[in-house]
């Protein structure tokens, strides 16, 4: 078994290849296009049925705050213990739980860079990134000839925490790599964890239709502060192909910087181009939202200063945890949390001091 890769934890993910794979290395592993014809499912996700005064009676009493902050919580495996950027499966479902009762629903990072965060009064947004694309996160396990997601992976844990609570949506980023080893391609492949490479598109689409969106992380993770602005461009770009031969059209709009590293030359995060050698097919790509992989929550979209190119994240792990972070957005006014006014057409608050 290849050592496994880290996350974002530092070390580059392992290769069986050198380190600039030659066009020829790379396309063993370019997903097959042909697999990336079918129709999109819809992704116009219904909203919340309802955005009326929230139920419970602390959320009813807080005071709207729509300049406030909005956490975007990051993980990465979802294993049985805690680890580097790894959290046990208990922590993630007790996490689910403290969000909900503290008065956090999931919203979309559309929904974010759109200001179209649509939630009950005294509600606040979370965003959630998943990082990586390990099995950990969606794995399927086969049952009489039937495919079904893995109740012990983060995506099973969701599904059954959210199967109560209508007003816990589907919502939130998977940021993608479709190259990686040891299982980081698009959820595992090559048997890795019992997961089939042929299951990895559907598991794409099954995402997308159930009202998640897809980031892309790169081809395999690269370091982009290492590379020269050419191959920073290829693995981006091959990132984003390979999204959509799964889903063809899908418009991918966050990217997460592997390692939180910037390329050298910082634009090439959120716009760039790449030319096939072989086919000398030209592959843009054009992101509205690039996530760093710490630095607390986000500013408000309503906020002067939000910068959707630079998106700071809670990164959560080992001795990363959640609650300091919870705890600081408890304060009042433009540095506490978000909270929402439940009417999407006014914004209510204490705008932030120039
Ligand atoms: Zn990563």
């Amino acid at each position: 078994m290849i050592a496994l890769l880290t996350g974002c934890s530092g070390a580059e993910p392992p290769r069986a290849q050198a380190e600039v794979p030659s066009p020829d290395s790379l396309s063993s592993v370019r997903l097959d296009a042909a697999n990336g014809d079918t129709v999109r499912p819809n992704s116009d996700q219904p909203v919340a049925a309802s955005v009326s005064v929230a139920g419970d009676s602390a959320s009813a009493n807080r005071a709207p705050n729509e300049y406030g902050r909005i956490p975007i919580v990051e993980y990465h495996l979802v294993e049985a213990e805690d680890g580097t950027y790894k959290v046990s499966r208990e922590r993630f479902r007790a996490e689910l739980d403290t969000l909900y009762a503290r008065g956090y629903r999931p919203i979309a990072l559309g929904e974010m860079l759109d200001k179209k965060i649509e939630l009950a009064r005294g509600h606040s947004p979370v965003l959630f990134i998943f990082d990586d694309a390990s099995p950990s996160q969606f794995r399927y396990i086969e049952r009489n000839g039937k495919l079904e997601i893995d109740p012990s992976s983060a995506l099973g844990i969701w599904l059954d925490f959210a199967k109560d609570k209508p007003d816990w949506r589907n919502r939130g980023a998977f940021c993608l790599l479709s190259g990686a080893e040891a299982g980081r391609s698009f959820f595992g492949n090559k048997g890795i964890e019992g997961q089939k490479s042929e299951w990895r598109f559907a598991k794409l689409r099954q995402l997308d239709s159930m009202g998640f969106e897809l980031c892309n992380h790169t081809l395999w993770h690269a370091r982009l502060d290492k590379y020269p602005d050419a191959f920073v461009q290829e693995q981006i770009a091959r990132g984003e192909l390979a999204i959509d031969s799964a889903i063809s059209g899908y418009k991918v709009r966050g990217f997460a910087l592997p390692l939180g590293m910037w390329p050298k030359n910082r634009p090439l995060a959120w716009a760039g181009s790449w030319t096939d050698p072989k086919t000398q097919r030209v592959s843009k790509y054009n992101y509205d939202a690039v996530f760093e992989v710490a630095g607390g929550p986000a500013r408000s979209p309503y906020d002067p200063k939000f910068n959707p190119r630079s998106l700071p994240r809670i990164p959560l792990g080992k001795n990363m945890p959640l609650f300091p972070t919870l705890r600081v957005l408890e304060k009042e006014g433009p540095s506490g949390r978000y909270v929402s006014d439940g009417d999407i057409s006014t914004v209510s608050g204490q705008q932030p001091t120039p």
